[in-house]
């Protein structure tokens, strides 16, 4: 951290990240005071050389800047007294992509650097980005939100490719982040509750935008079509890009083709069909935003298709775990309310639906335009009762009460579908509290059921 070097830093937060983060500010000649509110945390800290100290107890006015670690967020009620002090004395707040931001300015402007945002898709998107870019022969360098903590990754070189997913929160700790190409994907009115208005919401995600080169926007929705918009007529170089609308300038999808517009004019630059970790439409915004940012990288289109067709996906995102047959498994077990759920249903037809968990607010009511595509729901966990009230005569089902009990039936029924490609799919639409310790825990539970079916082949890893 060279341009911190010579001045007194304040940090917050010793998790792995943290100190990582700590690490590599004295590397760079920082003098860092660190603290943490968990009493092992600062011991292993102390072992690793970082002076620690009560931030209460410090002298404000002696730091230049106060580092808050990748994960504690602002509100969390320990470091807000923190915060406060250090607001009070003047010095700024910051967050690890604004280091990583201003090292890159100092020391690699060069080097290319990918920034991803928007409320949906961002894992997505920066794992794509970061494989076609790897799948090319070039180092790229995945971090931020996911993986690795930015100063955790390789030091910067100007033939190093970074792809950061960014959240709002490293967004609104990053005044100066300045991404080669910034990706804004979409935005919609979720976790308000964290971020008060929707106003304020899209306005920390259009920063990311505002500071890029280039600004490419997902303008599918209204919030971001205005962003596009704005910047535009700041003299931004913005290129916008569409999973269904025909524009006139940009990229957008046709089906499973991706195309390019100019002045009205379309060419077809690449293609998803048969791609089956980019199923769904949800997935043509992901990929284009990919394709758009490899673009302004220096990749071409072969290498950007060769990627595209290689790309695992992520675990539990509409992961395809097994084949039986015409039965397709999918673990979908990120989606943890009725919204993330909504894709996954679009995606499938003849879908044998396990669902349930820990319910939220509003259950499956949502996705009741989606009900025809589910030939039987097989409802599992607390909200069962709730779920099937919901589906009534619209949809029939089952209380399946366990996930194993649900594969079972479900595959079992999917089997005697003679309608073609019938999917069993795990998408919840609840948390999964009540009979596993997390999302995670619940897809491997999912995957590995599957793989105990008699005669079914197993996709990925
Ligand atoms: P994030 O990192 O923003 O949470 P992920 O890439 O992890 O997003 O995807 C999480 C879930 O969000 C997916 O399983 C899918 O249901 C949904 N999703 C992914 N991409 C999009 C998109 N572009 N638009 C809407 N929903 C999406």
């Amino acid at each position: 951290a060279r341009s911190f070097g010579g001045r007194r830093i304040a940090l917050f937060g010793l998790g792995g990240s943290g100190v990582a983060t700590a690490r590599s500010l004295i590397e760079g000649g920082a003098e860092v005071l660190a603290w943490d509110d968990n009493p092992e945390s600062v011991v292993k800290a102390e072992a690793e050389g970082i002076v620690t100290g009560d931030l209460r107890q410090a002298d404000w006015n002696g730091f230049a800047s106060f580092v808050l670690s990748p994960g504690v967020p602002l509100t969390h009620p320990k470091p807000h007294w923190t915060v406060e002090l250090a607001r009070a004395a003047g010095v700024e707040v910051i967050g690890d992509v604004e280091l990583f931001a201003r090292e890159r300015t100092a020391g690699a402007p060069e080097a290319p650097f990918i920034a991803i945002t928007g409320t949906n898709g961002k894992s997505t998107t920066t794992a794509l980005t970061a494989h076609i870019i790897a799948a090319s022969g070039r180092d790229a360098q995945m971090g931020g939100n996911i993986g690795r903590a930015v100063m955790t990754l390789d030091p910067l070189r100007a033939d190093r490719n970074y792809v950061v997913e960014c959240s709002s929160y490293q967004i609104d700790l990053a005044p100066s982040i300045n991404p080669t190409a910034g990706v804004l994907l979409n935005l919609t009115p979720d976790h308000l509750d964290r971020h008060g208005t929707m106003q304020h919401y899209a306005s920390i995600k259009e920063r990311l935008v505002a500071g890029s080169n280039t600004a490419i926007i997902g303008v599918d929705d209204v919030y971001c079509a205005q962003i596009a918009d704005r910047l535009e007529k700041a003299g931004k170089e913005v290129v916008r890009i569409s999973k269904r609308l025909p524009l006139t300038d940009g990229y957008f999808a046709d089906g499973q083709d991706l195309m390019e517009a100019s002045h009205g004019r379309y060419s077809r630059i690449g293609f998803l069909e048969g791609i089956g970790s980019l199923r769904g439409q949800h997935n043509a915004q992901n990929a284009l935003a990919a394709v758009v940012a490899c673009l302004k990288v220096g990749l071409d289109l072969g290498e950007i298709q060769s990627g595209l067709e290689s790309f695992p996906g992520l675990a539990h995102r509409m992961e395809q775990v097994g084949r039986r047959d015409h039965v397709l498994f999918v673990n979908d077990s990120k989606a943890t309310n009725a919204d993330a759920s909504a894709p996954a249903l679009s995606s499938f037809s003849r879908i044998y639906w396990i669902a349930g968990g820990l319910p939220k607010e509003g259950g499956i009511e949502p996705l009741r335009g989606l009900f025809p595509r589910i030939a039987k729901a097989y409802l599992i966990g607390e909200a069962a009762p709730a779920f099937s009230a919901t589906l009534g005569e619209a949809v029939p089902y089952e209380i399946s009460g366990t996930l194993s009990a649900a594969v079972e039936h479900a595959a079992h029924d999917a089997a005697l579908d003679d309608g073609g490609e019938a999917v069993v799919l795990l998408s919840p639409a609840c948390a999964s509290f009540d009979q596993f310790k997390n999302f995670e825990v619940r897809g491997d539970a999912f995957r590995e059921a599957v793989a105990a079916i008699d005669k079914v082949k197993p996709i990925g890893g």
